[in-house]
């Protein structure tokens, strides 16, 4: 079974870390995610993430500034993913 779930991202530029993967948690199972794809144009990005535990598809829609913070944070066992060719 595999459900698309969409959401929008809900973390500050200003937010910590943990906060910031928190909106990546599995909408389904809310396991955090391993890989965090992210892609789409600016002002529009959209992260991408499939769930390692119960298959579900999560997107995220976030602004440029919350894709910024997503890069450069800290982001422990979660690797985040840019897709070049959408940007
Ligand atoms: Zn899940």
């Amino acid at each position: 079974m595999s459900v698309a779930l969409e959401d929008q991202a809900r973390f500050e530029a200003e937010d910590c870390a943990a906060l910031v993967l928190a909106s990546f948690a599995c909408r389904s199972c809310l396991k955090a995610p391993d890989l965090i794809t992210l892609t789409g144009a600016p002002g529009s990005r959209l992260a991408t993430s499939k769930c390692a535990a119960c298959g579900a598809m999560n997107r995220v829609s976030m602004s440029d500034t919350q894709a910024f913070k997503l890069w450069t944070l800290q982001r422990g066992n979660t690797f985040v993913h840019f897709a070049p060719q959408h940007w």
